[in-house]
């Protein structure tokens, strides 16, 4: 029993680590921190695009605004709160001490491998949340305040309930939440 139980952990590991692996490659990764997230944006994708893909001027409680002569990660930081925030008040959902990662990836195929190695086919998703390592992803040229507020209502309501409810329920409530986020 013991045995089989290895068997599995060690199955789990590669399958996690070849997950990794599909997206570490040759890249590195810049780090942004905020309250309820952690952005590993890769090193090739300028921040400022990254900052300028994220809108939230029309998106309440905005929460501390980022001073004027703020650096770039402390926006970015404010925007992703500022999302993460509003997300949890549309869904009326506080899971206590919640935080996610967010990959940010140079293509579409590079998360696409990614959903690959971990669920054994691509996806046509611009981006998605995998529960099991809590993360985030997408790539750059699909990012937008509706894709990451989407992602962050599935974060959210697989922290908030015991058990994870049907992925169409779930689909749906994420759905609304995009669909609230400038109200
Ligand atoms: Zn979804």
């Amino acid at each position: 029993m013991r045995k089989r139980l290895c068997l599995v952990l060690l199955a789990c590991l590669l399958v996690c680590r070849a997950a990794w692996g599909a997206l570490e490659g040759a890249n590195s990764w810049q780090r942004v921190d905020s309250r309820y997230c952690t952005m590993w944006i890769d090193s090739a994708i300028q921040l400022k695009k990254v900052n300028r893909k994220i809108s939230t001027w029309r998106i309440r409680p905005r929460g501390e605004a980022p001073q004027k002569d703020d650096s770039i990660e402390s926006e970015l930081a404010a925007k992703c709160d500022t999302i993460f925030r509003r997300a949890q008040e549309v869904l009326d959902m506080y899971p206590a001490g919640i935080h996610t990662t967010i990959r940010i990836a140079r293509e579409r195929e590079d998360i696409e491998g990614v959903h690959a190695t971990r669920y054994g086919h691509g996806t046509e998703a611009v981006a998605f949340y995998v529960f099991e390592e809590n993360t985030i992803y997408a790539a750059i040229d699909d990012l937008s305040e509706s894709v990451l507020v989407h992602e962050m209502a599935h974060c959210i309501i697989d922290h908030y309930f015991r058990v994870r409810p049907p992925r169409k329920i779930e689909e749906m409530l994420a759905m609304h939440v995009d669909a609230h986020l400038r109200e």
